[in-house]
């Protein structure tokens, strides 16, 4: 069955059909010479999507062989380092995770001794990288797999996901990134890059394709076999984190420039009404009515890791009197506190005592 086979007919999105048909650049590819498909058309649809998936997939391939970012994880196949890398990439920038995969792989270089480890341990140990309750969920993935698999991480997508903590992202990049199988997974960056490159999907969609669909059309276009798709995984990635970006895609540079359905960074493929400059941008979105958030020194998130950082810094075997935690902390009332509290302490994240003092769980 060929990639387009396997497309569902995608439906109208907003803004996704007409960009290219209007105002193409100097066509680079058969695709892009085509006439826009009408989407409505599954066999128009099948046709250019052929075509325009086998061009994607070489040059987004070759683009990543020379311009791939060359970061420490990609240099084993060890599934626990890689698990360990994609928990902690989940909500921490690249460059912050690096020194603090390489510290947690020296502290516990395997899943065993992640399993065997204290709770209080780990979260010593995810100091500095936020959302701790990542801390917790990766022991508890370490302590499930050598239980069941004696140490070791299954290869099998439905077996990864048996596992506590597991999603369908983490399973993915797995079994692609550790086992090379020709598994498609979804992130935050591939789901903008192939809802761009193959739907059109402008970049200020809303609601953004479900991931359910992306998921879909990341099956459909995952070039085989195994290494292959290792390499178009990373590749997806890397384009959007590089150059697919969010707000600024740099379509000038790009790869799949004349191949893409969206192309939004071209200034003549701005929607319209956008005004021309930065300047206008910023004033306009300046003037753009918002919803009013609290500081976020003001908001549970911030208390709950000031909490978590307070009861990591004890020694061990230390308690933390409540009054004294209390007067650690900004903007909280009493209700709140406990609130808080007993939101930690069923997360796993801290350990109360009767009297009320806190501590790290064991
Ligand atoms: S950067 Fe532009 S051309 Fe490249 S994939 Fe994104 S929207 Fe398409």
């Amino acid at each position: 069955m060929t990639a387009a086979a396997r497309l569902r007919p995608e439906p109208r999105r907003p803004g996704s059909t007409t960009p290219r048909a209007r105002h193409a650049p100097q066509p680079t590819s058969a695709v892009a010479a085509a006439p826009a498909p009408h989407l409505a058309d599954p066999a128009a649809v099948a046709a250019a999507t052929d075509g325009q998936v086998a061009i994607v997939q070489a040059r987004l391939l070759e683009w990543y062989g020379a311009q791939g970012r060359d970061l420490p994880w990609r240099h084993t196949r060890d599934p626990y380092a890689i698990l360990v890398a994609e928990v902690m990439l989940q909500q921490t920038q690249v460059d912050r995770v690096i020194p603090k995969w390489q510290a947690w792989l020296a502290q516990f270089p395997t899943l065993t001794d992640l399993a065997e480890a204290s709770r209080a341990d780990v979260i010593r140990a995810w100091q500095g990288l936020g959302y701790n309750l990542r801390a917790v969920r990766l022991h508890a993935i370490a302590r499930a797999a050598t239980a069941r698999y004696g140490g070791q991480l299954p290869s099998d997508l439905d077996a990864l996901l048996s596992l506590p903590g597991i999603g369908r992202y983490t399973a993915g990049a797995i079994a692609s990134f550790a086992f090379e199988q020709p598994v498609a997974m979804v992130d935050t960056n591939i789901r903008r890059v192939l809802s761009r490159v193959f739907w059109g999907t402008p970049p200020t969609a809303s609601p953004e394709p479900a991931a359910r669909e992306v998921q879909a059309l990341a099956d459909a276009v995952l070039p085989q076999p195994g290494p292959t798709a290792y390499a178009w995984n990373q590749a997806l990635m890397d384009l959007g984190a590089t150059t697919c970006r969010a707000q600024q895609p740099l379509c000038l540079v790009c790869p799949l420039l004349g191949v893409c359905r969206a192309q939004a960074g071209l200034p003549h493929l701005q929607p319209a009404g956008r005004p021309a400059t930065a300047a206008g941008r910023r004033a306009t979105a300046a003037a753009r009515p918002r919803p009013k958030q609290p500081p976020f020194e003001q908001t549970d998130r911030y208390l709950r890791g000031r909490i978590v950082d307070a009861v990591r810094a004890l020694e061990p075997g230390q308690v933390l009197a409540r009054r004294h935690l209390a007067a650690r902390l900004p903007a909280h009332t009493p209700d709140r506190l406990d609130r808080l509290l007993h939101a930690l302490a069923a997360d796993g994240l801290i350990g109360l005592a009767p009297n009320g003092s806190i501590r790290l769980p064991s």
